[in-house]
């Protein structure tokens, strides 16, 4: 090992939406003085939060019909967070779109379906509207042209809906930097190569040096759950790599348009909507394809997904579970066809059509290169599938977070759980009020 370079109360390992949002809420709200970000890429959020890999969604769990009430309205409260932030504490440049936004019912039954949300929802999102085939047509005309089955929409008009995550990320990181009488450092560049515990201290070895911590927060995707395993912690959880792709049409929505998911699929249907980098297009996706990586197109983590894979009788049951049921297995094979030249904008066509009916396989373009992986995670007591994000949290001053969609949406509201946990455990000040006024009041 190298020579201790410094020490610090906080470190973060990982500079996605996740560790930024964190360093955000740490500096501006406790009294902890130095904290430290690890970043192992040359830059801010890179990967999943970059608004190339993820679906750019402010989720709030109106339109994202896999959500059951209880996490919609979760999921609605962090995505307020997020909201107030970028309103009340930044320029707002390039961060947070507004677009119309709907769940579309395709077909009878999946026009009752929706119908029957509404009323559940709609209490809790009073601004939301059912959309009859009119209001879709003023809305989307292109999801009403050339439809023959009947439809209705369940959404909103004038609301953010979109975010650049890594713009996002960014801002944190620049509003914590700007905190005065705090040690912030970014180290961007710094890939972490192991962590161990020594006498109440947190050894990080980087590939810089040594630092010593009294807190860690490891937000570092997929790899979160191999440094747990490598600790000895989270061997109760698996994970299996849902990867997801995109393809690019003409700009044939003005919003974002979600379909109705099958209950069956633990996935999330596909959508289309602008794409905040690459305007004049419309984007549809994400596919779910599952990859034995840890990180899209780092080919270099297909080792380190075996090793957190770590299979056994729970996680073959999870996967027998899976590809028992005929519609998860066809999906499977089928997302997995979506990824081969020429047959996939073909299969992939027949998807969108729910969605826009007139388009056709010769207007849809691979998006290469684009596209990220959710570590979702496989909870081998209950031999399930883990949705959503995952934590691991020993109790003795380190936290794990596996982030999955709605990840970026989250980042505040999971960064504040965190925050608590580092108030308790290092007994530091902490202006809660304050973050309530600032974060979770209108
Ligand atoms: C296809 C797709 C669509 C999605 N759509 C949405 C959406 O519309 N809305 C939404 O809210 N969420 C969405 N998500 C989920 C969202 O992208 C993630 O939840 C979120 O980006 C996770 O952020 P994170 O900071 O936890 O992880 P990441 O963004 O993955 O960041 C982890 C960071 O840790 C770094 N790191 C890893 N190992 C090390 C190491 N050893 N040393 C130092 N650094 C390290 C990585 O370089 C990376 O920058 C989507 C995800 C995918 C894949």
């Amino acid at each position: 090992m190298g020579t201790i370079i410094t020490k610090t109360d906080v470190a973060i390992v990982g500079g996605g939406i996740s560790g930024s949002a964190l360093l955000y809420l740490l500096a501006k709200y406790t009294d902890v003085k130095d904290i430290t970000l690890f970043e192992k890429c040359d830059e801010i959020a890179k990967l999943n939060s970059n608004g190339t890999h993820n679906s750019q969604t402010l989720h709030c769990g109106d339109i994202e019909t896999n959500y059951s009430l209880e996490k919609a309205i979760e999921v609605q409260a962090s995505a307020n967070m997020v909201t107030r932030y970028i309103e009340r504490f930044t320029s707002n440049k390039d961060i947070l779109y507004k677009y119309p936004k709907m769940v579309i019912g395709v077909g009878e039954q999946e026009c009752e379906s929706l119908s029957s949300r509404f009323e559940t929802f709609s209490p809790h999102f009073p601004t939301n509207k059912l959309f009859t085939e009119k209001d879709i047509a003023r809305i989307e005309p292109q999801v009403m042209h050339k439809r023959k089955e009947a439809v209705i929409g369940m959404g909103v008009e004038n609301e953010y809906t979109a975010v650049n995550f890594k713009n996002l990320a960014n801002a944190f990181v620049q509003d914590a930097q700007n905190q005065k009488d705090k040690n912030i450092s970014v180290q961007i560049a710094t890939k972490i190569l192991n962590i161990s515990q020594q006498d109440q201290v947190y050894k990080i070895k980087t590939s810089k040096g040594i630092i010593e911590a009294r807190f860690v927060v490891v937000s570092a995707g997929g790899h979160s759950l191999l440094f747990a395993q490598k600790m000895g912690y989270g061997l109760n959880f698996s994970c299996l790599p849902v990867a997801g792709s995109f393809y690019f049409a003409p700009m044939v929505l003005k919003g974002k348009v979600y379909t109705i998911q099958n209950d069956k699929l633990p996935f999330a249907a596909v959508h289309g909507d602008p794409d905040v980098l690459v305007p004049g297009k419309t984007r549809f996706g994400p596919t779910a394809l599952i990859l034995p990586m840890l990180e899209r197109y780092n080919y270099s983590t297909i080792p380190e997904f075996f090793k957190v894979l770590r299979p056994d009788s729970s996680v073959l049951k999870v996967f027998w579970d899976l590809f028992k049921v005929s519609d998860t297995r066809n999906y499977i094979l089928k997302n997995m066809l979506f990824e081969v030249p020429v047959l996939r904008r073909i299969l992939f066509a027949k998807d969108v059509q729910k969605i826009v009916p007139s388009l056709r396989a010769s207007d849809l373009r691979y998006a290469k290169n684009i596209g990220g992986i959710r570590p979702v995670m496989i909870d081998k007591d209950n031999r399930k599938l883990h949705l959503g994000e995952a934590r691991i949290n020993p109790g003795n001053g380190i936290i794990f977070n596996m982030t999955p969609s709605p990840g970026a949406t989250s980042c505040l509201g999971n960064a504040k759980k965190d925050l608590e946990s580092i108030v308790e455990f290092l007994g530091c000040g902490y202006e809660k009020q304050k973050l309530e006024q600032d974060l979770l009041k209108d």
